[in-house]
């Protein structure tokens, strides 16, 4: 059968397929969300939501507001070193949300999945993609339920299966490496403090200590997640754990008097790092940890959803006619940098957690104030179609994304810039801090050039009051913080980040962008 309203198939929804579909069906791309298992799985696993993910599913329509009524907002992060504390805060991008959420992964999937079903994608499970079989226009799947099984053509398959292969991605020619990262071992459990180690709400307290490091971050139950990294004796060994050393450890790192109540499971990893050969073959892509493992749990989720947006809305173009397919190769080109240098970010963790000596290794950045706790590396995509810098300029470069101060639109009224902006295209010009004489001959030709691109909407920002129509950057903050004395001009992608950099007086690089993506 062939299932011509659906052009796109998802199998797998855990946070990156479900992501994947919530911007899909955003822009009114009609896609299906398949499951293998009867119901969603119960296990805590991931428990912290960075602001950059925050900020994504914010651009896909989840409600994020609901996410953070059932979460601990993270404010501060606390390094106990030699029995000294530095805190540090949390603050991470601008924008709306700029703190992380803690909270647990069943409670996120359950908000995304109702977002998504509201939407009239309910997910459809137990249905197990058995085989997918593709060709230049298209990809026969073959689904499986406990009623019989379903034939149906689609456009573009997404798997979003995890990090278990089944034999889809091997079969489809997607190609994988990986290893494992010997020497290390981590435990995550949920733990009862009930007073042996009083904690401020509202923070995440790390305990750095010579070859290990003992956190706690807090849950909304009012429980912590305990996590630990360690040297690993005998990686042969995957008995239980001994509580009674891993309590004593814990007691000796923290200096606790008593043990918390620990509430189990315990969940015990060996790190691992791994990536997919491609994460385009054809008419499928690669999503979450079917593209890639991260040495560190805690990039699973965040990553995977930062990857299915990244492919969503750029299927989503193509669908609707907006781009040429040409673009989706940049899903491979961006992400899969961004996963490289996750993946080498989080290994590079995983040796400083291990480290012999925590004062010399640590000591330096903990004590100062300006030190970056974020856990993810900055985003910047790499030059490519979908990114490029005309001239050489001072400020975010074409792949980093735009600062994100409150401009003044029209009609007086203050919002983020992305806010104002939304999650389409745009062309933003700036006119320079010290304004442009009379109408600005060059901002008439840079608004005569995008109206040949119905999808790409023109702000024209002035430093000062906003003229006619028009929307301002109140007090220069913008053209500040792009370090723009003088008039420049930007392509903004749906995704927040610069697709295109130049200046405003010569459009002749502008027109070679904009007819490339726009093909
Ligand atoms: C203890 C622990 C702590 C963690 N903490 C964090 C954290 O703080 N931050 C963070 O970012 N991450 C964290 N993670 C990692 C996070 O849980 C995972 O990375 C995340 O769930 C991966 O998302 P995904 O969508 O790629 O895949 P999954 O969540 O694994 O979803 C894949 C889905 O695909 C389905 N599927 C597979 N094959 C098929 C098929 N053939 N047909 C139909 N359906 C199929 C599966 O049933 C599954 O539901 C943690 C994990 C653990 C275990």
């Amino acid at each position: 059968m062939t299932d011509a309203a659906t052009a796109v198939l998802i199998v797998g929804a855990g946070p990156a397929g479900l992501t994947a579909a919530l911007e899909l069906t955003r822009r009114g791309v009609p896609c299906r969300v398949v499951d293998r298992t009867p119901r969603p799985a119960a296990a805590t696993g991931c428990y912290m939501l960075w602001p950059r993910t925050l900020g994504v599913l914010h651009r896909a329509g989840a409600p994020v507001g609901e996410l953070a009524r059932s979460a601990v907002t993270l404010r501060r992060k606390v390094f106990h070193l030699g029995g000294e504390s530095f805190a540090h805060s949390m603050a991470d991008e601008d924008g709306r949300w700029p703190l992380p959420l803690t909270l647990p992964q069943p409670v996120t999937e359950d908000v995304l999945t109702r977002a998504l079903a509201a939407r009239g994608v309910p997910v459809e499970r137990p249905v197990l993609a058995a085989s997918v079989r593709q060709d230049a226009d298209g990809a026969d799947v073959e689904l499986r339920r406990p009623g019989g099984v379903e034939r149906v053509r689609v456009r573009w398959v997404v798997l979003a299966q995890g990090a278990a292969d089944d034999g889809l991605r091997t079969a489809l020619g997607f190609g994988w490496s990986g290893e494992a990262v010997p020497g290390v071992r981590m435990f995550h459990l949920d733990v009862d403090l009930g007073g042996v180690l009083p904690l401020p709400p509202e923070e995440e307290h790390i305990f750095l200590a010579d070859h290990r490091n003992i956190g706690f971050v807090p849950l909304p139950d009012g429980r912590h997640r305990l996590f630990t990294m360690e040297p690993d004796p005998d990686p042969a060994d995957w008995s239980a754990p001994d509580w009674s050393a891993l309590a004593g450890t814990v007691r000796a790192v923290t200096g606790m008097t008593g043990d918390p109540r620990y509430t189990g499971p315990v969940w015990r990893s060996r790190p691992a790092r791994g990536l997919a050969g491609r994460f385009r073959s054809g008419r499928c892509f690669v999503v979450g940890e079917t593209a890639k493992t991260v040495p560190m749990p805690v990039h699973g989720f965040n990553g995977g959803v930062q990857d299915a947006h990244d492919l969503a809305w750029k299927l989503a173009d193509v669908e609707r006619g907006v781009t040429g397919e040409a673009v989706l190769d940049s899903y491979d080109h961006e992400r899969r940098a961004v996963a490289r240098a996750t993946i080498e970010h989080a290994s590079r963790i995983l040796a400083y957690g291990t480290h012999p000596d925590a004062e010399a290794l640590h000591g330096p950045r903990v004590r100062t104030a300006t030190h970056d706790v974020r856990t993810q590396p900055p985003v910047r995509y790499p030059a490519g179609e979908l990114c490029r810098d005309a001239a050489d300029l001072p400020g975010p470069a074409a792949g980093e994304r735009l600062p994100d101060p409150p401009v003044r639109g029209p009609d007086g009224a203050g919002a983020p810039l992305s806010e104002t902006l939304g999650a389409d295209w745009a062309l933003v010009a700036l006119t320079g801090l010290a304004g442009l004489d009379g109408p600005g001959t060059d901002t008439v030709r840079v608004r005569a050039l995008a109206d040949a691109y119905p999808e790409l909407r023109t702000w024209l920002l002035t430093p000062g009051e906003p003229r006619p129509g028009e929307t301002a950057d109140p007090d220069g903050a913008l053209h500040r913080a792009v370090d723009a004395d003088g008039p420049r001009l930007y392509v903004v992608r749906p995704d927040g980040h610069i697709g295109f950099r130049g200046p405003l007086h010569d459009l002749t690089a502008l027109r070679g962008y904009l007819g490339r993506v726009f093909a």
